[in-house]
């Protein structure tokens, strides 16, 4: 079994990756600047005894995802799981929001997602089989203040997944959502206009999710456990949103 697994030089795509690589798939973790972050998770799956390997390209770019995948078909001829994770924020209130926030987190988010998928599904649909986990946000289910684009970005993930969901059931393919709230990674370190510690009040389990517990969906959903699961979303969210 070999997964792409984009965005992952830390956070959640890191965890995915090793949780993957630990349920024995071969890993291929994609990065766009933080080659040592990659190399990272990379030396962490071989230390566990899994294997993988790194590959940059930046997911937002038409070209260069196709590069990435035009190598990975000459090295693995197949995809069996791709994990849509790269993703970025650019919060603002909208009255301040520029358009180049609104695209930026736009291409990276739905487009990138677009552009992976795509080329996935020509490798998977010859294979008749494949699962694709893209991953959203609790934000893209009920909108979040700050996050005008990022929601929406979201958004169009859970219905972008659903449509593919219908598409290729019939190919022996599947794609679920797996829907986060609030995770302990760089992202939420770094989101300054919402100041996600106002939030813990309203997470019942009264804590911020650890990558890990975002990857166990993951993998779970990327496995024959979830064989007759397709078009869902999944929230890891410490009961946040229900
Ligand atoms: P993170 O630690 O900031 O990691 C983001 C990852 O995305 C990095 O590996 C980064 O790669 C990659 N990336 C960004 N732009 C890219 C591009 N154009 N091409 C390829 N890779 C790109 O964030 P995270 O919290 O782990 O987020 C992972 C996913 O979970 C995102 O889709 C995010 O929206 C979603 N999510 C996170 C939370 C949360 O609370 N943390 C909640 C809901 C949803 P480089 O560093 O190599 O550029």
């Amino acid at each position: 079994m070999v997964a792409l697994v984009t965005g992952a030089s830390g956070g959640i795509g890191r965890a995915a990756a090793i949780d993957l690589a630990n349920h024995g798939v071969n890993v291929i973790c994609n990065y766009n600047t933080n080659r040592d972050g990659a190399e990272e998770t990379l030396g962490m799956i071989l230390n566990n005894g899994g294997t993988g390997a790194i590959i940059r390209a930046d997911v937002s770019d038409e070209d260069s995802v196709n590069r990435m995948f035009i190598k990975i078909r000459k090295v693995y001829k197949r995809i069996d799981i791709l994990v849509n994770n790269a993703g970025i924020i650019q919060d603002r209130f909208l009255i301040t929001m520029s358009p180049k926030n609104f695209t930026d987190v736009m291409k990276t988010n739905i487009e990138g997602c677009f552009y992976c998928t795509r080329e996935a599904l020509r490798l998977m649909c010859s294979n008749k089989s494949g699962s694709i986990i893209n991953i959203a946000s609790t934000s893209g289910i009920t909108g979040q203040e700050g996050q005008a684009n990022y929601s929406a970005s979201k958004g169009a993930v859970i219905s972008f997944t659903k449509s593919i969901a219908k598409e290729y059931a019939k190919k022996g393919i599947r794609a679920n959502v797996v829907a986060p709230g609030f995770i302990k990674t760089n992202m939420t370190k770094v989101n300054k206009v919402l100041l996600v510690d106002k939030y813990l009040s309203f997470i019942p389990q009264e804590r911020f999710g650890e990558p890990e517990e975002v990857a166990n969906a993951i993998t779970f959903l990327a496995s024959d456990k979830a064989s007759y699961i397709t078009g869902k979303v999944l929230t890891v969210d410490g009961g946040l949103i229900m």
